[in-house]
């Protein structure tokens, strides 16, 4: 896939499915890593009004070093970027709250914790900045081992929730999410990044090797064909307007009575890690005191 494919294939992907508007004010979260850093690259090629907005969990050896590599890109590329840290929004890193839960005997892993927390930051900055729409970098390997994985947990509810645009049923108390690079391998973004030399850091994060989907990812490879993961994501395509109409309900989806968010409970999650985990630390603190 060359440079120009890829590009027609974004801009094709937002017209099919109606993406974003050209008026449309563009959060893409960026993470430093390639997906999310060629999103940012190509929608602003397009002409899109784009901020980049990325989260910063505190992962030794990790985070500071794709920090360094936004600003410099963004800099280079005059896009605005905002930088929003857990240490600053709930008072502790990603490593202070996997202490926490290991403590506690709690079944949780740093990817589970960390995408609960940067979600939840991602929706407050997108709200903050009067944001239309969050753009992210999933590709479509992404898109299949997500389904897949909710086939596996048995969470197949949870697909109902997946396709280009995210979410059961539109709903204007929340911000839209798209994935613009929907159809595009992760080979061809990789390519693509290096390429054009951009600042990027390819290896993996020291905390994902834990987490289901690197088990799920690594299973497909050795499985794989070329035609696997496109195999995967096609079909979800046809059977995702079923799965939606199974699914959909007329209640409008609750919130979370402390931050708003749309959640299955009266607390979201994001709120319920940061109550567990501040209470901890607290008593924590007043112990060693
Ligand atoms: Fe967070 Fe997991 Fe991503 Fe690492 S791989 S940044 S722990 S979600």
């Amino acid at each position: 896939m060359d440079f120009e494919e890829l590009e027609v294939n974004v801009k094709k992907t937002i017209d099919r499915f109606s993406l974003i508007s050209p008026a449309d004010k563009v959060i893409v979260a960026v993470s430093g890593g390639k997906d999310s850093t060629v999103l940012l690259y190509v929608l602003n090629k397009l002409g899109y009004n784009v901020t980049g907005v990325t989260i910063d969990p505190g992962i030794p050896g990790y985070s500071d070093i794709n920090l360094k590599n936004l600003a410099k890109f963004c800099s280079e590329q005059s896009i605005p970027l905002i930088i929003k840290s857990f240490r600053e929004e709930f008072g502790f890193t990603l490593a202070e709250a996997m202490e926490v839960v290991k403590h506690m005997g709690l079944q949780l892993k740093a990817c589970a914790v960390c995408g609960v927390f940067k979600r939840t930051l991602l929706n407050r900055s997108a709200r903050q900045l009067n944001a239309d729409v969050i753009a992210t970098g999933h590709n479509m390997d992404d898109e299949a081992h997500a389904f897949l994985m909710n086939l596996l947990k048995g969470n197949i509810k949870d697909s109902a929730r997946m396709g280009p645009e995210t979410g059961l049923v539109k709903d204007n108390r929340f911000i839209k999410r798209v994935k613009p690079l929907y159809f595009i391998r992760e080979h061809n973004i990789r390519d693509y990044s290096q390429r054009k030399a951009f600042p990027v850091y390819y290896n993996e994060c020291p905390l994902a090797s834990s987490s289901f989907r690197y088990s799920i990812r690594s299973a497909l490879r050795v499985v794989e064909d070329p035609d696997t993961v496109p195999n995967i994501v096609h079909h979800l395509l046809e059977i995702l307007p079923l799965l939606r109409g199974y699914y959909f309900t007329e209640e409008k989806p609750l919130v979370c009575e402390e931050c708003g968010e749309p959640s299955q409970n009266r607390l979201c999650q994001a709120c319920t890690f940061l109550h567990t985990i501040t209470k901890h630390l607290k008593e924590k603190n007043l112990s060693s005191q």
